[in-house]
């Protein structure tokens, strides 16, 4: 269908910077390059009627990774390196919650605990024997030690007697801090184009000119925020890992508070509106879920519902209310992708399932990536 002159003069003429994904990290990108030039034509497309990656899909933990997480970590990474991997996630949150206030993202620090089942016993020694040193490690980020152990007083069953509890955690509503995120592009005079869709750009040298599936047109600069799915934009770095999602029904009396994380990461609950909302479990099939593709499957939907009736709430009777996925975007290292990919097209991928996080930070390094 040809655009009308209206249209395309409106919309798609003498764009200054156009963002690719209206997640955290692409609108943070577009906060973050308002900062930088207050006169701009910003414009973010998403291919979604609403952002349609993990950040409207998230289980809502402000998290910086668990004991057993972190040690993974380190297999893969310097200490030095985890150390500004954590920081970054300590900045972005900070960032995040002074951009938009406790208030309006529904921010709440109760805390964070990891859980480990009977049968892990090595993972369960090895994580509180090393408590002291994650917490000696990551004392110049805090000035003061975040996690300690704790017993297993929420019951949970077939769980080891002590849990190790994250004091600095916290958690917010998924959904109140993206109206947020897009109401404070609109009020910066950020032009969001949903159901558009970028199928691919040439960087001329002097612009970007970008196919899209309403409007072919031309850009100063491009920034790349698709996260899971770069790899459908030629950014090989990143491999799609689907997380799939349920949520009970309101439950009486619920007394849980807090986050949890259980399986070094793979599995996670939370309670919220007196409900539990349980996610994870990709590790039981890892190359099935290596997918962009929205969609759950009655294997990690089994598993999930046996963690929630034989561990998290064992008797209780409660329902599923509904049960959805989202794709991370991950790799073999844990810090994002964020580089040029020519002269005027830039990139900010691979959140891992640490975007709350990293999402603020992450946008703001792309839209500095326009300075050079
Ligand atoms: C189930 C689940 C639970 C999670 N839980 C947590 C958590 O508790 N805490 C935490 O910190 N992190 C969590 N994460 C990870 C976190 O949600 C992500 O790291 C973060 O949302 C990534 O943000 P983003 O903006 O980079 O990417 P996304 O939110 O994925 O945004 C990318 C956007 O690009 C759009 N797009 C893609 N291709 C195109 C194209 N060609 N043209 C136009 N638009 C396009 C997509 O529709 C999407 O809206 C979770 C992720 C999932 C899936």
């Amino acid at each position: 269908m040809a655009l009308s002159y209206w249209e395309y003069k409106t919309w798609f003429s003498d764009v200054d910077f156009t963002i690719v994904g209206s997640g955290i990290t692409g609108l943070s990108c577009a906060l973050e390059l308002r900062e930088i030039y207050p006169k701009a034509k910003i414009l973010i497309l998403e291919r979604g009627a609403m952002p349609q990656g993990a950040s409207t899909k998230n289980a809502g933990f402000a998290c910086f990774g668990s004991v057993s997480e972190l040690l993974a970590d380190l297999k893969t990474h310097t200490e030095e390196e985890l150390l500004n991997l954590v920081e970054m996630r300590v900045k972005g949150l900070e960032t995040l919650r002074t951009r938009l206030g406790d208030a309006a993202i529904g921010f709440k620090k109760l805390g964070g605990y990891e859980l480990f089942f009977q049968n892990q016993q090595e993972l369960y020694a090895t994580c509180l024997e090393s408590v002291e040193y994650i917490n000696r490690l990551l004392y110049p980020l805090f000035d003061e030690a975040i996690f300690s152990i704790k017993p297993n007083i929420q019951n949970f069953r077939n769980i080891k007697s002590q849990l190790l509890f994250n004091k600095e955690e916290g958690e917010l509503d998924t959904g109140m801090m993206m109206r947020a995120l897009v109401n404070s592009a609109h009020d910066n005079h950020i032009q969001i184009l949903n159901n558009c869709k970028v199928e691919s750009y040439e960087d001329l040298g002097s612009c970007v000119v970008l196919k899209t599936s309403q409007a072919e047109f031309k850009t100063r600069k491009l920034f790349i925020a698709t996260n899971a799915f770069a790899g459908r934009l030629n950014i090989a770095q990143v491999k799609p890992a689907r997380n799939q999602v349920l949520i009970t029904k309101p439950i009486k009396d619920l007394k849980l508070t807090g986050t949890y994380h259980l399986d070094e990461g793979y599995t996670y609950f939370r309670t919220i509106d007196n409900r539990i909302l349980l996610g994870g479990g990709r590790n039981l099939n890892l190359t099935g879920e290596q997918t962009d593709s929205f969609g759950t499957t009655s294997q990690i939907q089994q598993y999930l519902e046996g963690v929630l009736k034989g561990t998290i709430l064992p008797g209780i009777s409660l329902e599923i209310e509904h049960r959805w996925s989202g794709i991370l975007g991950v790799g073999d290292q844990k810090h994002p992708v964020l580089k040029s990919l020519s002269d005027n097209v830039f990139c900010g991928v691979r959140l891992g399932g640490m975007g709350i996080a990293i999402g603020s930070q992450v946008g703001k390094k792309l839209a500095d990536l326009s300075r050079h």
